[in-house]
């Protein structure tokens, strides 16, 4: 095999997996990621910078820098004014953030994730119907209401990992929710921004298990958790799929 040859280039070091793009750069692949598969229409405007850096787990100085360097690869524009702020371009440049590959050669570690959350969500989900206590499921209506007011994906995407956490805990068994924190945490990494029409829809699949919690039907709760976590693979992971498949 000549250097320079595909294969070469497909094994490189920089294409082993987003675990070795730093804080900025993931930011940077994951959003550009959003507005290359269409899940971030051109000019559409994101969410202030301080929810975008919660959101996606990185500093806020982060995410400002990655908005800059987007700014300047064509990806987004900066806007003034009472209707300015940080917008996709209206033809934002496709494909030109080299991360994006690396980002894209971690599909099977998401899928792996994916298989992991799965299993967690339905035991977590089976057990908190017969363990969640009274105010428990009360938090958790009260976080279905705050995902159907979030304004932008980022902030649903915070209420979102708070829901499913609290349901971890209900469960009653501590170390196994600190084991699907871990697994969570680590598929968020992945996370892309999606359509908030996306989003609130999967909000009804959280309202169901909050149903299936309050009627203790841990049958039912872990048929709807399944339903959740599969749906992943089709929409939050769009692309990543595709590549996983070629893989
Ligand atoms: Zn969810």
């Amino acid at each position: 095999m000549t250097p320079g040859s595909p294969l070469t280039a497909l094994r490189a070091p920089a294409l082993a997996g987003i675990r070795r793009l730093n804080a900025l750069d993931t930011v940077r692949a994951r959003i550009a990621m959003a507005v290359d598969l269409g899940l971030l229409q051109p000019g559409e405007r994101l969410p202030p910078t301080g929810e975008i850096a919660r959101a996606l787990d990185v500093g806020e100085m982060t995410a400002r820098r990655a908005l800059v360097a987007l700014c300047e690869e064509g990806m987004l524009e900066r806007r003034r004014g009472r209707t300015g702020g940080t917008l996709v371009a209206p033809r934002p440049a496709g494909g030109r953030v080299r991360e994006i590959a690396a980002y894209q050669a971690a599909a099977g570690d998401v899928h792996r994730l994916i298989d992991q959350r799965l299993l967690l969500e339905c035991g977590t989900a089976h057990l908190a119907a017969s363990n969640a206590a009274r105010h428990q499921i009360g938090e958790l209506e009260a976080l279905v209401a705050r995902m159907d007011q979030a304004s932008d994906w980022a902030e649903f995407h915070t209420w979102d990992e708070r829901f499913h956490m609290t349901v971890a805990a209900a469960t009653g068994l501590p170390s196994a929710a600190e084991q699907y924190g871990l697994v969570l945490r680590e598929l968020y990494r992945h996370y892309l921004p999606c359509p908030l029409s996306h989003l609130r829809e999967s909000n009804c699949e959280h309202a169901e298990l909050v149903t299936a919690l309050a009627d203790r039907d841990p049958l039912k709760a872990a048929e709807v958790a399944r339903g959740h976590v599969e749906a992943l693979r089709r929409t939050m992971f769009v692309g990543l799929a595709e590549h996983g498949r070629d893989a």
